[in-house]
């Protein structure tokens, strides 16, 4: 499992340097693995909300390394770390800590707000969220309007605005009936199963430690005791169900052959065998460089008796537009792919988000958050060699109540063969016999 996040021999002071000093944490050393459920259990005044600001970046470690993705965030210049705050946690309190005087939906939509998020897309967010959270219903009203459970579902939503891979909750069912507290227990289960976050409670309470996969015993600012529950984490179980086999490692030579032949059997459905071919030839005289661009697209439509692909004009352009966008996305997934390898915790938001924007078409095809963050999962789990390109498809078409993305039959193949396209990992297709 990758670790997400570390500290090694931290400690933090309160009033550090004063009369008043107070030692609250005493070498921490502890990891958190990616999409696990852990808990930070203890009495009152053993040190886990500090140990929750250092993780979260509210206060700054003192000594010690506070690593995220393999990063110490102690590190992090100020715009770093307010960005790490919007967008790398999402926060839930036992207060709740909603504005008193902004509704539901706008409480729930203000850490997008914070983040520049425009007014329509925010309300369209914050209304799914909403939605999720079963509180639509509500969205017009204000905090004091809620009851308390309902106040912490408006919390949580909040907490998932902006989409941060990390929730961290202190003291969540603090205020709440049981009722309420197995609910809100329940959804942060959820979140880590079904969308792989990392989730971190903090409790006094022990019975509420019943889905934590870890369990850091805190006493008096020291971790005393780690207990580990053999349950697979979530991710993992979500993994194997989704995907059985093992990626066969192809050899490097036939790869640009291999590419070119399938995509000139996506490009050139209907075509006879012996155009194919020659589309295939072209294909990979370019992906193996042999061509430019330029050639490439002459070669495209020249007559065919003269030994070119004799297609229209348009189509010739079009063709290599699309084979052009494959080359460039395939290098830069080659990039990522190397990244990954080199650090598996690497976030790579940027290039992986850009990836994903292609796949779905320059987002002509919509994902609603729930989708778009499963999808991102499964993108990020091919490029880490995590798992097949047959189970990512797989978890496309699966819908969104069985953990899938919930895309249909024709979205999801389009988006698999653009994919395969791009990574080149892929066997060759046996050749049909007409084609043969
Ligand atoms: P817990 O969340 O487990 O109850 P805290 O992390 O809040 O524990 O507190 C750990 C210790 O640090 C306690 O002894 C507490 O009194 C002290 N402490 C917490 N916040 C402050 C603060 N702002 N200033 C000084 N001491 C603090
Ligand atoms: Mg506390």
């Amino acid at each position: 499992m990758n670790t997400i996040i570390e500290l090694k021999h931290v400690n933090f002071w309160y009033d550090r340097g004063k009369p008043t000093e107070m030692q609250a944490l005493h070498d921490i050393n502890l990891q958190i693995g990616q999409g696990e459920y852990v808990a930070f259990f203890g009495p009152s005044g053993s040190g886990k909300t500090t140990l929750l600001y250092l993780l979260s970046g509210t206060e700054m470690s003192q000594e010690g390394e506070v690593m995220v993705n393999g990063k110490d965030i102690s590190k992090l210049s100020k715009r770093e770390m307010a960005i790490y705050r919007q967008i790398g946690v999402g926060m839930v309190f036992q207060q709740f800590n909603l504005i008193p005087n902004l509704t539901i939906l706008e409480n729930v939509g203000l850490p997008m707000a914070f983040l520049g998020v425009g007014e329509d897309k925010r309300i369209k967010e914050a209304k799914l969220l909403l939605e999720r959270l079963n509180l639509s219903a509500l969205a017009k009203r204000f905090p004091y309007e809620l009851s308390g459970g309902q106040q912490q579902r408006v919390g949580i939503a909040r907490a998932l605005a902006n989409n941060a891979p990390i929730i961290v909750a202190d003291e969540p069912i603090g205020n709440l009936d049981s009722t309420n507290a197995n609910n809100v227990l329940d959804f942060l289960k959820e979140l880590c199963e079904k969308d792989g976050k990392t989730v971190v409670m903090v409790t006094h309470e022990a019975w509420s430690l019943r889905d934590a996969k870890k369990i850091f015993y805190l006493k008096d600012g020291v971790v005393e005791k780690v207990e580990t529950n053999h349950a697979k984490p979530a991710t993992q179980i979500l993994a194997e169900q989704l995907y059985k086999q093992t990626a066969p490692k192809r050899a490097q030579e036939s790869k640009e052959r291999a590419v070119a032949s399938t995509l000139a059997n996506v490009l050139f459905r209907g075509f006879s065998a012996e155009e194919n071919m020659r589309f295939s030839d072209f294909l990979t005289q370019r992906l193996t460089g042999q061509v430019d661009q330029v050639q490439f697209l002459e070669l495209l439509y020249k007559p065919f008796r003269e030994g070119g692909g004799g297609l229209w004009k348009k189509r010739a352009l079009e063709t290599s537009r699309y084979v052009e966008g494959i080359i460039q996305e395939h290098m830069d997934v080659e990039g990522i792919c190397l990244e990954l390898e080199k650090n598996p915790t690497a976030p790579l938001l940027h290039e992986i988000g850009s990836l994903m924007e292609w796949l779905l078409d320059r987002n002509k095809i919509r994902l609603d958050q729930l989708q778009e963050s499963r999808f991102r999962q499964v993108t990020t789990e091919v490029l880490r060699n995590a798992i097949k390109l047959e189970a990512f498809k797989e978890a496309l078409y699966l819908p969104k109540s069985k953990l899938g993305v919930g895309l249909s039959h024709r979205t999801t193949e389009r988006i698999y063969e653009k994919f395969k396209l791009a990574l080149g990992n892929f066997e060759l297709e046996p050749l049909s016999p007409e084609k043969a």
